[in-house]
């Protein structure tokens, strides 16, 4: 009999958010076990409900969302899209540069398949959102995987950016604010970032889908504003700033210098084509989300929830013997260092599975998000602060006895 297996292609996508971790806590859930998920940035089950005004566009426009839209979006969508990122100082020509996405996840996946040959090599942060390295590899590229310190606030370190630049380098990706550290990029090493690509004739892709969710008086420069010479493309979408992730509304916008980039860009057109359109219904919600109604404001305040949550996990972290964390200024990720040789642990993922087993408390390895030592994991805060209290004394529990090279 015929058997069917996964392409070839599949084989070196780094997209181990899954693995055996999520299929134990699969079997878990299936025999009836309740966990506790810290481990996806979804903020629908944790009581986030979209803003009333979302959901009214999303309804009232049911009707005008019948058939395929133009295959970058509808005009409405799409204008509200240029307003936004204009006033963010972006140098981008008209609304034909804007192309809306079922989330940004597709255009990420398609930005790729748009530009890469066999061999071409794309800089990503490390830790990264993982998506951006498997759509690379997927497109035939090479991930090639620049840190960021956590000594310095999680910024990218700029020499091994550069070090890491070679004739096969065609892009340099940024996520800012970041998944999974919550670092905010300052100016400074924005321009060094630009500076780096303008030398090298280098895209920068920045995927900025967390840009309204900070807090501390964080503010949250788009690197393509500092760029109009270069070619950028900036990511964004509603999913996260207004609690949608299921609408499925994203964009992403093409500005600066796009004389070279011709070629690449009929190719963008002629994918964007492929697709038909994204999702009609929800590109209506755009203009609702985009004009500043419904974003979480006030829970990113001192005594909002997000905020308060923040708190509570970063102190309770940094409580735990052998656990240290750099407090994030966006978003709703922490990245903790685990001390790996008090632990014992040499593999990161085995802790994540043996706290799971024990604990039925679900986090996500630092590897991951391609981070190469077994000594880090991402907790998403989106938890109520009790369910917070709770998994981090049971996590400290956990830890005064674990010993991973004793199990
Ligand atoms: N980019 C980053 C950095 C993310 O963290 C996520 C989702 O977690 C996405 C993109 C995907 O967003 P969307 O829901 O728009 O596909």
């Amino acid at each position: 009999m015929r058997t069917f297996s996964k392409s070839g292609k599949l084989d070196n996508v780094c997209y181990d958010i899954r693995g055996p971790v999520m299929d134990e806590a699969d079997r878990m859930a299936a025999e009836g076990t309740k966990i506790l998920k810290l481990n996806i940035g979804n903020p629908a089950p944790f009581d986030f409900d979209a803003p009333d005004e979302i959901i009214k566009a999303m309804t009232d426009n049911l009707r005008n969302a019948q058939g395929y839209s133009t295959s970058k979006g509808v005009v409405e969508a799409r204008n509200a899209i240029l307003n936004y990122h204009r006033s963010k100082g972006l140098s981008v020509e008209s609304i034909n540069d804007i192309y809306t996405g079922n989330g940004v996840s597709e255009l990420i996946v398609m930005v790729m398949q748009g530009l890469l040959d066999n061999g071409d090599e794309v800089l990503v942060p490390a830790p990264d959102y993982p998506l951006w390295t498997a759509a690379v590899t997927l497109a035939g590229g090479n991930a090639v995987h620049y840190i960021c310190d956590e000594q310095s606030d999680w910024y990218p370190d700029i020499a091994d950016m550069e070090k890491k630049i070679t004739d096969k380098t065609k892009a340099i990706v940024i996520i800012n604010p970041n998944n999974p550290t919550g670092a905010v990029y300052s100016k400074d090493v924005l321009e060094d970032i630009v500076k780096l690509a303008r030398k090298h004739e280098l895209i920068i892709f920045s995927d900025e889908i967390y840009d309204r969710l900070l807090m501390d008086g964080a503010e949250h420069t788009s690197i393509a504003s500092l760029a109009p010479d270069l070619f950028c493309i900036t990511f964004n979408g509603v999913s996260k700033s207004h609690m949608s992730a299921g609408f499925r509304a994203g964009w992403m916008v093409l500005s600066g210098d796009k004389s070279k980039a011709e070629g690449y860009i009929e190719g963008l057109n002629m994918l964007s084509s492929m697709r038909l359109c994204s999702n009609v219904q929800a590109q209506y919600i755009i203009p609702a989300a985009l004009s500043g109604t419904g974003a979480p404001d006030e829970a990113l305040k001192k005594g909002g929830r997000i905020y308060e949550q923040r708190e509570c996990i970063y102190n309770l972290l940094n409580d735990i013997d052998g656990i240290t964390a750099v407090k994030p200024k966006a978003a709703f990720y922490i990245f903790p260092k685990i001390d790996a040789k008090k632990f014992g642990i040499t593999d990161d993922e085995q802790f994540v599975l043996d706290f799971l087993k024990e604990k039925k408390i679900l986090l996500v390895h630092g590897g991951g998000f391609h981070w190469e030592q077994p000594d880090h994991f991402r907790i998403v805060y989106l938890p109520a602060v009790e369910d917070l209290k709770y998994s981090m004394g049971e996590l400290k529990d956990f830890l005064s006895r674990y010993r991973q090279d004793r199990c």
